[in-house]
């Protein structure tokens, strides 16, 4: 076994086709200074002994404040305009999990998720009733206008322009930026959180992954910790990250490998995305089938490190 002195952090910022050269330096920049103050964030509750679930809370926050990435401020709008968040975080020692979907008002979404897995009977709330508990908790409100990010606007006005060319309106090979973040604490104890607008676009209450326990985020002090970036319809329909928990608990594969594997079983269904990953045994990393995913890693005694292509 691993020091259990140690702890680790890996947070990403979503999948997606980001090409080196096609890429203005200004975004590669915005991005991974992002990823960083997430990871400094998150990490500094690690090294000052704060347990996994406050870190990973810690880390999305900022992530969701951060206007460029597709969380919180700067999330994607649905195909008749608005914005509505998805948000799930996981507890490995205990299995506790909390999970909000279709929420409008929240200003950290992974917040209200945290309260309903700490201060309700349920896992999941969604929209109406998921809105009126945040209030009801006393979170942080924010209207709508807070979440607006022009480029996201203009992203919808795009598609709607592609649609009226007969074009379909759900693209699932566009430009993710969902975030999430998975933590090891120096007792040893996972999670992992994920935060989303979903999909630009997304109608009839559409909700992806990120908020389905097993799916696109899971904890299990026994195995892993994931939080999933992609299509999401894919990694539901092969409860991908409980997928990955089960390779490593039953088959005892070591996390990479169970990644790899299940990544490799996403794109015979034609899935794209990638996941990041902590595990028992105090390993960490990711494992993505897209030509980028924003991440990135800070392990106790080491530096910061963020990438964005497949190449780095
Ligand atoms: N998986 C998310 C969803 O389907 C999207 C993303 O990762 O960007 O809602």
């Amino acid at each position: 076994m691993p020091s259990s002195a140690s702890w680790s952090i890996v947070v990403h910022g979503g999948s997606g086709r980001m090409m080196r050269g096609t890429t203005a330096p200004e975004i590669d920049t915005v991005y991974r200074a992002g990823l960083r103050t997430a990871l400094v964030k998150g990490g500094a509750v690690l090294a000052s002994g704060g347990d996994a679930v406050s870190a990973v809370e810690a880390a999305v926050r900022v992530l969701e404040d951060d206007p460029h990435f597709n969380a919180g401020r700067g999330a994607v709008f649905t195909a008749e305009g608005h914005i509505e968040l998805d948000a799930a975080i996981m507890a490995g020692e205990t299995g506790a999990a909390g999970a909000v979907a279709g929420v409008t008002r929240t200003k950290n979404p992974v917040s209200l998720a945290r309260a309903v897995m700490e201060n309700t009977p349920h896992v999941l709330l969604a929209r109406d009733g998921a809105d009126a508990f945040s209030i009801v908790q006393g979170l942080e409100q924010a209207d709508p206008g807070w979440f607006r990010v022009e480029a996201r606007w203009q992203a919808l006005q795009a598609m709607r322009a592609a649609a009226a060319r007969g074009e379909s309106l759900f693209d699932k090979t566009l430009k993710y930026g969902t975030v999430g973040a998975v933590a090891r604490d120096t007792a040893g104890h996972l999670a992992a959180a994920t935060s989303t607008g979903g999909l630009t676009g997304k109608r009839w209450g559409r909700i992806g992954d990120s908020p389905l326990i097993g799916a696109g985020t899971w904890a299990d002090d026994r195995s892993v910790a994931i939080s999933a970036t992609g299509s999401g319809e894919d990694f539901i329909r092969i409860a991908a990250a409980h997928e990955i928990s089960a390779r490593v608990r039953l088959l005892g594969e070591i996390p990479q490998t169970a990644a790899d594997q299940v990544l490799t079983e996403l794109r015979a269904i034609n899935g794209d995305g990638g996941v990041i990953f902590a595990g028992h045994d105090g390993c960490s990393g990711w494992s993505f089938n897209t030509p980028s995913m924003l991440r990135g890693r800070l392990v106790a005694g080491g530096d910061v490190t963020v990438a964005i292509y497949d190449d780095e």
